[in-house]
C-alpha cells in the first residue's frame, strides 16, 4: 500500500476590489443629493481585517440631522404620501433590480468595510436585501388587501437606526417597509460600517428616487440620539444593542412615538439524542460562527442531551478545527474579522471571564494575523446556568455548551435568560419540534435547522431581545396607522 501525502490547503482564491470605487470622503445623503456635514466634521472608516484606512465619512450633527428630517418632512407632504401605491412599488423594484446588478460591488464594500467572508455578503446580505426591496414592492400597491376593512395611512417621518453587523441587509430591512407603506425616513447606518449605505444612496439617485425621501445621515451615538430626539419624527425603528434600545424606548414612551426594537439575544441551540447528529452539528457550526458570531439569533448556547454529549462535542471540535478563520476577500474564509478594536475587546473579557468562572476552554489551532482584528472559534464547555458566558451576549465567535436529560429541563435551561430571540431545535421527532416551539420563549424557532430568513416571514423577539417584528405582514404593520372606521 502506497503512503502518499497529499497537501490538502486550499489555494487562496482571493474576490477581486477593482469592482468598487471608495471616495475619500463621503457627505451625508439629504434632499436627493451628498451634502458636507456641518464644520465639515468627519469620521474615518477603517477596513477590520487589515486596519487600513477606507475613506473618511461625514458626521452628522443635530443641525444636519434637523435638515434631514425637514427633506423627509417636506417629500412626505408634497409627494411621497400621495403616490399612488403602483407606483411607490415601482422605485422599490427598481432599487431591487438595481441591487441585483451591483450585488458584486455591494458584496466587496461589505466585507471591506465590516469584515465578514465574501461568500456571506456575496450569497446572503446582498440576496436578503434585494429580497427584502422585492417583497416589500409586491406590497406597497396592495396594502388594502394586507388589512382588509381598515382605512390604511403612513406614520410619516421615520427615524431608523441599525447595526453594523449586517448593513447592507438591516438598511433593506428598515427602508423597504417604510418606503412600501407610504413613509418618508431618515437613516443613520453604523458608524463602523457606513459605506454600503453610501452606495446605497448612489442607487437611490440612479433609480430617481424623489428627494428627501430617504436621507442617510452618518455618524456615531450622538448622531442616532438627536434622530431619536428630533420632535418632528413620527416613528422609530432601532436594531442594535439592549442598552440602548432602552434609552430609545424611555425617549419614545415620553413622546408616544410608535417605536420597534431589534435587540440582542441569546439563542439556545438543544440537540436530542434522536437527532440527525453530522447534520446537528453542521447546523450548530453555523449557527454560532457565521458572521464571527456578529449575530443577534447567533446560536450562542448548546444545550446537548447528556446521553450523547461526549460524542457531540468531540465531533463539534473536530469540525471546528477545519474552519478557516482568514482574510474575509478569499472565497474559502470562513471565519472573517471582528467588526472593530472596541468588539473585539468585549470579546476577549467575556471570553476571560468565562475561563475564570471554571468553563473549560477549546481553541483550534490557527494563526491569526497581527494587523486587524481576529478572534479565533472558541468552544466554552463545563458552563453552568448562573455563568456569565452563559447569560449575556458575547456577539462573537464563542460558544457556551451546556447539558440537559430531559426536555422540561432543556425549556427550562434555554428560557433562563434575559433575551427572547431565536431558538433551534434538532430532533427527528416532529411533535417535540412542536411542543418545544410551543414552550420555547423565543420570536423565532428553527427545526433542524438554522439562521433561515425570508422577507415574508416577520422576524423579532420578546424580553429584552425587543418588540415588533420585521418581515411579514406584520412587520409591514409596523409602518401602518390602521383605522377601524368604527369597526371592531
Ligand atoms: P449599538 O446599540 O451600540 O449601536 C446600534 C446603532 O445605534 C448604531 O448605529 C449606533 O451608532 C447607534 N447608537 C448608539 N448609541 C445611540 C444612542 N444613544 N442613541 C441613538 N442611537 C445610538 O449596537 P451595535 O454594537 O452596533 O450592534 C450590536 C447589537 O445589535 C447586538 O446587541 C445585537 O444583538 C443587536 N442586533 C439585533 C438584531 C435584531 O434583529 N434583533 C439584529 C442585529 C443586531
Amino acid at each position: 500500500m502506497t503512503t502518499e501525502k497529499f497537501d490538502l490547503d486550499y489555494a487562496p482564491a482571493l474576490e477581486s476590489t477593482a469592482v468598487v470605487n471608495i471616495a475619500k470622503q463621503y457627505g451625508l445623503f439629504v434632499n436627493g443629493e451628498f451634502v458636507k456635514a456641518r464644520g465639515d466634521k468627519t469620521f474615518a472608516t477603517i477596513n477590520p481585517a487589515t486596519e487600513a484606512h477606507l475613506a473618511n465619512v461625514a458626521e452628522a450633527s443635530k443641525a444636519d440631522v434637523n435638515k434631514a428630517v425637514k427633506a423627509a418632512r417636506h417629500a412626505y407632504e408634497t409627494y411621497w404620501r400621495d403616490m399612488p401605491g403602483k407606483q411607490r412599488a415601482r422605485y422599490l423594484y427598481r432599487i431591487a433590480r438595481q441591487l441585483q446588478e451591483r450585488a458584486r460591488e455591494f458584496a466587496v464594500l461589505e466585507t471591506l468595510d465590516g469584515g465578514k467572508p465574501i461568500t456571506e455578503s456575496r450569497d446572503f446580505d446582498l440576496p436578503q436585501a434585494a429580497a427584502h426591496f422585492f417583497y416589500h414592492a409586491g406590497w406597497a400597491d396592495k396594502l388594502d388587501y394586507a388589512f382588509p376593512g381598515r382605512k390604511v395611512t403612513s406614520h410619516g417621518v421615520v427615524g431608523q437606526i441599525t447595526p453594523w453587523n449586517f448593513p447592507m441587509m438591516m438598511a433593506a430591512w428598515k427602508l423597504a417597509p417604510a418606503l412600501a407603506t407610504g413613509n418618508t425616513v431618515v437613516f443613520k447606518p453604523a458608524e463602523t460600517t457606513p459605506l454600503t449605505a453610501l452606495l446605497l444612496a448612489e442607487v437611490l439617485q440612479d433609480v430617481d428616487l424623489p428627494p428627501g425621501v430617504v436621507n442617510i445621515v452618518t455618524g456615531a451615538g450622538a448622531t442616532g440620539q438627536a434622530l431619536v430626539d428630533h420632535p418632528d419624527v413620527d416613528k422609530l425603528a432601532f436594531t442594535g444593542s439592549t442598552g440602548v434600545g432602552k434609552m430609545i424606548q424611555r425617549a419614545a414612551a415620553a413622546r408616544r412615538l410608535p417605536l420597534t426594537l431589534e435587540l440582542g439575544g441569546k439563542a439556545a441551540h438543544i440537540v436530542f439524542d434522536d437527532a440527525a447528529i453530522d447534520q446537528a452539528v453542521e447546523g450548530v457550526v453555523k449557527g454560532i460562527f457565521f458572521n464571527q458570531g456578529h449575530v443577534c439569533c447567533a446560536g450562542s448556547r448548546l444545550l446537548v442531551q447528556e446521553s450523547i454529549a461526549e460524542m457531540f462535542i468531540e465531533k463539534l471540535k473536530r469540525r471546528v478545527d477545519l474552519l478557516r478563520v482568514g482574510n474575509p476577500l478569499d472565497k474559502n474564509t470562513d471565519v472573517g474579522a471582528i467588526n472593530s478594536a472596541a468588539q473585539l475587546g468585549r470579546i476577549a473579557d467575556l471570553v476571560k471571564v468565562g475561563v475564570s468562572e471554571g468553563a473549560e476552554i477549546y481553541q483550534p489551532k490557527c494563526s491569526l494575523n497581527k494587523k486587524g482584528f481576529w478572534f479565533a472559534p472558541t468552544i466554552f464547555t463545563g458552563v453552568q446556568q448562573s455563568h456569565r458566558i452563559a447569560q449575556e451576549e458575547i456577539f462573537g465567535p464563542v460558544l457556551s455548551v451546556q447539558t440537559f436529560r430531559t426536555a422540561d429541563e432543556a425549556v427550562q435551561k434555554a428560557n433562563n435568560t434575559p433575551f427572547g430571540l431565536s431558538a433551534g431545535v434538532w430532533t427527528e421527532k416532529g411533535s417535540k419540534i412542536l411542543w418545544m416551539a410551543d414552550l420555547l420563549n423565543a420570536g423565532v424557532v428553527w427545526a433542524n435547522t438554522y439562521n433561515q430568513f425570508d422577507p415574508a416571514s416577520p422576524f423579532g423577539g420578546y424580553k429584552e431581545s425587543g418588540f415588533g417584528r420585521e418581515g411579514g405582514m406584520q412587520g409591514l404593520s409596523a409602518y401602518v396607522r390602521t383605522d377601524t372606521g368604527g369597526r371592531s
